[in-house]
């Protein structure tokens, strides 16, 4: 072990590099050094990186030969204020992510190669509430800076006599932003809080508002229940408005980038405000705009997807979870950081509220419902006053289905086309066939490596493993008895479209999964694309069945709702349940009512019958007791230790020597090390090992010294692992 080394006079530099290595970088620094939160290039393996400026110390581990230089200081100053700084630090342990992962998931990516931060065109400069109290307290330093100060408390400044002053009064000026002490001016004139048309609101509305209206303006959380088609669009648009009166900003996060635009406009119609979006659709360029925007205060209501939720909020005011249960709030590689959660982190530090939205609420939020954590307001009806969708279960034991098409089902839409109305018609599976099987001697087409069945992709030619994405052509006849006799088993989106345009031929289809809308610049399109008025079918996958709000719409049917059933997942159950509602919350939000029909061999499951009998509400207060019984989350709190290697052994002598480094802790239990639930993929051999604890604390100690233990394991050689803490599947 090296002793820490002081070095009178110089300065070493602690740098973040977004580098999956839990630990900072010493380099030394010759001139002044980087404030921390600046870019810094250094020097790293045989190349050059980007990283940021942590911390400035005199003291390094490394031996003076190991230490390098900094190459270039690329800021003058932080580009991310205090508050991002913390939070990124805390959602770094909390997450057991990088420091440097968590950083750069902070910085729009047209600066992280290490572009130079471009300035921001604004009209001009005013003082800040910061800048006043400041002024009033005596506290601004002597000289050009509080002669500056002074005249801006007196009056804006425009961009261009700013652009005309002396270089001492610049220097001043900069020190005055840099401060926070003033901002650039409001784009007052953009802002219309005053017009906004849109239907009166229905009495549930205005007491959920009036409810939130009536809360502080500190940090509190709000979960906003409502059925689909309640309107808690308004509910939002509401509190917005008196966030952006008070001069705040408000950040809104949406799951998908393709309910980002529909979100945008409406804000835009009915608040007159422009809307800064923030998703990873954009180009760098245009994200980076947003984030300056935003990060100087001028952008006023911010909208995006996941990573959203690190944008600057110098004047928050107001956070917006949309569809708060959905799991692609969760990101699923590399630093595996919660949107929701660490919105309501971002949201305590700033002291702000939120406000958490869905009409499936995930069971975590519900418990901190039930334990006073959270408030919770409801609009339990839809807000046209139309009844909800009527559900019906076709029995497909009794009823056969062709291409997974039954015959009621058939018939339901024929008469809803005859009535000129559209139809969805879902299945959470892309290609034509799961499975394809040989008549003659039984042969499947497996993938070689993962050891399940092949997807037959039937336009393209293709077998297809949808684990890893192996392609194979599609054999004509049996590679294994030479039969011309080969089955599709079962059927995909693929499939359906091709049953469905060949029953019903003249009315206009669109299939929407994942193929198809590669091929789409933006899944917007899908809105253009579907005819308002007449027949038209919508075929597709779970990317249906978020957000859009299609009037025309009154028949849903979910071919097959089976899979979701008996899953060693214990988290499947409240998520076939949230997906059926939410697919059937698509139907009947017009004029005429909607009607559901889901396809199932087992239509006496306790979750079907439960769901049909008292909606999700209902159910999710059942699933909750089995989760409490259990001792599953939200009562437990789990991490999850994932390992692949192509070597078995390695695998398994890594997952073990890891359980062996873990503290013994009777408040912590293991499960593993255990094969994953996908025990294969591709070449990789796939393990867990599974934390729990009753309480959050006990784990949360031990996990930092354990993650780093783990990354000096020899055992760790060869072997591609990850941390998951509250992992959301259990593969
Ligand atoms: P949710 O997000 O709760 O599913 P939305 O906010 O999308 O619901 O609203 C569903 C539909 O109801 C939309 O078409 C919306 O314009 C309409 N709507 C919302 N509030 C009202 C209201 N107070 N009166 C009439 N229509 C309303
Ligand atoms: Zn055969
Ligand atoms: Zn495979």
């Amino acid at each position: 072990m090296n002793h820490p080394q002081s070095f009178k006079g110089a300065c070493i530099v602690r740098v973040a590099l977004p580098v999956p290595l839990r630990r900072l970088f010493d380099y030394r620094c010759a001139g002044e050094p980087p404030a921390p939160g600046a870019r810094v290039r250094v020097p790293f393996g045989s190349g050059q990186r980007v990283g940021l400026a942590v911390e400035v110390t005199n003291s390094t581990a490394l031996a003076p030969a190991q230490l390098k230089s900094i190459t270039a200081i690329l800021d003058e100053s932080s580009l991310l204020d205090a508050e991002l700084l913390a939070t990124a630090r805390w959602a770094a342990n909390y997450w057991q992510g990088s420091l440097g992962d968590a950083l750069f998931s902070a910085l729009p990516a047209a600066l992280r190669d290490g572009r130079s931060l471009p300035g921001r065109r604004v009209d001009g400069w005013q003082i800040s509430s910061a800048g006043s109290t400041a002024l009033n307290q005596g506290r601004a330093p002597r000289g050009a800076t509080t002669a500056l100060l002074t005249a801006l408390a007196a009056g804006s400044l425009q961009a261009d006599t700013a652009r005309a002053l002396p270089p001492a009064q610049r220097a001043a000026l900069n020190r005055l932003r840099n401060l926070g002490w003033i901002e650039p001016l409001a784009e007052a004139s953009t802002i219309d809080l005053a017009a906004h048309g849109g239907p009166p609101l229905t009495r549930a509305q205005q007491s959920a508002l009036g409810m939130l209206l009536g809360q502080s303006n500190h940090f509190a959380v709000t979960l906003l229940e409502g059925v689909t088609g309640s309107g808690k669009t308004e509910v939002y648009l509401g509190r917005m408005r008196e966030v952006l009166s008070r001069n705040r900003q408000v950040l809104m996060l949406v799951p998908e980038i393709g309910l980002v635009a529909q979100a945008a406009q409406r804000i835009q119609e009915r608040l007159g405000v422009r809307v800064d979006i923030l998703h990873s659709g954009l180009s760098d360029g245009l994200r980076l705009e947003a984030w300056l925007r935003a990060r100087d205060g001028t952008a006023r209501v911010l909208l995006g997807t996941r990573s959203a939720i690190f944008t600057p909020l110098p004047r928050g005011g107001l956070i917006v979870i949309d569809e708060e249960h959905d799991a692609s709030y969760k990101q699923q590689d590399g630093f595996r950081y919660h949107a929701r959660d660490l919105a309501l982190k971002r949201a305590q530090a700033i002291d702000i509220p939120v406000l958490l939205g869905s009409a499936t609420p995930s069971l975590e939020s519900l418990h901190n419902v039930d334990r006073g954590r959270y408030a919770h307001v409801r609009l339990a009806e839809r807000a046209n006053a139309r009844p909800p969708p009527r559900v019906e279960l076709i029995d497909l034991r009794r009823i056969p289905a062709r291409q997974g098409l039954s015959s009621p089902l058939i018939e339901a839409l024929a008469d809803t086309f005859a009535h000129g109305e559209q139809a969805l018609v879902f299945r959470n599976r892309r290609g034509y066939a799961p499975v394809l099987t040989c008549a003659q001697c039984g042969w499947h087409a497996d993938c070689p490596h993962c050891q399940r069945p092949l997807t037959w992709h039937r336009a393209v030619g293709r077998l297809e493993c949808h684990l890893c994405a192996r392609l194979e052509p599609a054999p004509s006849a049996c590679p294994s008895c030479g039969s011309g006799a080969l089955q599709p088993q079962g059927h995909g989106t693929e499939r359906l479209e091709e049953a469905l345009a060949e029953r019903f031929p003249s009315v206009p289809l669109l299939r929407v999964d994942r193929e198809t809308t590669r091929t789409r610049a933006a899944q917007s399109t899908l809105d253009v694309r579907l005819p308002n008025y007449g027949p038209a079918l919508l075929v597709g996958t779970q990317m249906l069945a978020k957000g859009h709000d299609l009037p025309r719409l009154t028949l849903v049917a979910i071919t097959s709702v089976d899979e979701g059933l008996y899953s060693v997942d214990f988290r499947a159950p409240e998520r076939l349940a949230q997906l059926v509602v939410q697919v059937a919350g698509r139907a009947g939000r017009g004029e005429r009512p909607g009607r559901v029909l889901l396809q199932t061999r087992h239509p006496d499951h306790p979750l079907l019958s439960r769901l049909l009998a008292g909606g999700y509400g209902a159910l999710a207060r059942e699933l909750m007791e089995e989760r409490r019984a259990a001792q599953l989350p939200p009562f437990a709190h789990h991490v999850l230790l994932r390992a692949e290697s192509i070597r078995e052994p390695s695998l398994f002598a890594f997952l073990d020597a890891a359980r062996a480094l873990l503290p013994s802790d009777t408040r912590i239990t293991m499960a593993g090390p255990m094969p994953s639930p996908l025990p294969k993929r591709g070449l990789k051999w796939r393990g867990q090992l599974l934390l729990a604890a009753s309480e959050r604390g006990a784990l949360h100690r031990m996990l930092s010294p354990w993650v780093q233990a783990l990354e000096a394991l020899p055992q760790a050689r060869g072997v591609h692992w990850s941390v998951d803490v509250d992992p959301l599947d259990v593969n």
